[in-house]
């Protein structure tokens, strides 16, 4: 199927065989620790399924993390675990509380910026897999992009699942607890960030085609 340049297909990676969507898509695998903290989360033996669904996929592929209070101190390990796996990108952000409320999960205050500083940390260890910038840990640890998102500037219109009208986008809103990291990430891109701009040609390029 080729729509765009690039198509991303967002899986929780439990529901085998995954299926083959051609040269132009990657598959992003939501992973959110090593082994018994993502199955605390998301439930005894999908880390399992996970793994043995990839085996039988034999394509590249992509994970992508959610960082809360309980998972984010395992980062290295889980990066560490998944570069040996064969992963092509390693995409993180932080959990994004629903309706914009601070809950138990919420990075906030100095131990958000102590996660945020574990991310850059993992991208100074893996600079090939982990997705980041020298721009985008600076704009994360600035923190909020209220009225100058770049995401939102690109969203038309947004509905929620009860389909109830978002603005400005779907993340409930509130930049000051927003762990989209993908937010910053454009805006490293256009202040010309070179890694920004670096990671961005291989996400639109090749990468889902290595
Ligand atoms: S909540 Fe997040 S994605 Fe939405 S406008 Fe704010 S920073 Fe951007």
């Amino acid at each position: 199927m080729k729509l765009f340049p690039m198509n991303f297909i967002v899986t929780n990676g439990t529901v085998g065989p995954i299926p083959d969507y051609g040269p132009n898509a990657l598959i992003w695998v939501s992973i959110d620790g090593p082994q018994a903290i993502h199955d605390r989360i998301r439930g005894r033996g999908t880390y399992d399924r996970i793994v043995r669904n990839l085996d039988d996929y034999g394509r590249p592929f992509a994970v992508t993390t959610v960082l809360n209070r309980l998972n984010w101190p395992h980062l290295t390990e889980l990066v560490d675990e998944w570069a040996g796996r064969g992963a092509s990108a390693f995409y993180i952000s932080l959990h994004t509380p629903q309706a914009g409320r601070i809950d138990e999960l919420t990075l906030v205050g100095r131990e958000r910026e102590a996660c945020i500083r574990e991310v850059e940390k993992a991208w100074e260890g893996w600079p090939d897999l982990v997705v980041g910038s020298p721009g985008m840990f600076k704009s994360m640890l600035d923190g909020n992009l209220e009225g100058i998102c770049p995401l939102a500037r690109g969203i038309l219109v947004c509905y929620d699942a009860a389909f109830n009208r978002r603005s400005p986008c779907g993340m409930m809103g509130n930049c000051r607890v927003c762990g989209l990291h993908y937010a910053h990430f454009l805006r490293a891109v256009e202040e010309g960030d070179e890694d920004a701009l670096r990671w961005a040609q291989l996400l639109l390029g090749s990468l889902g085609k290595a």
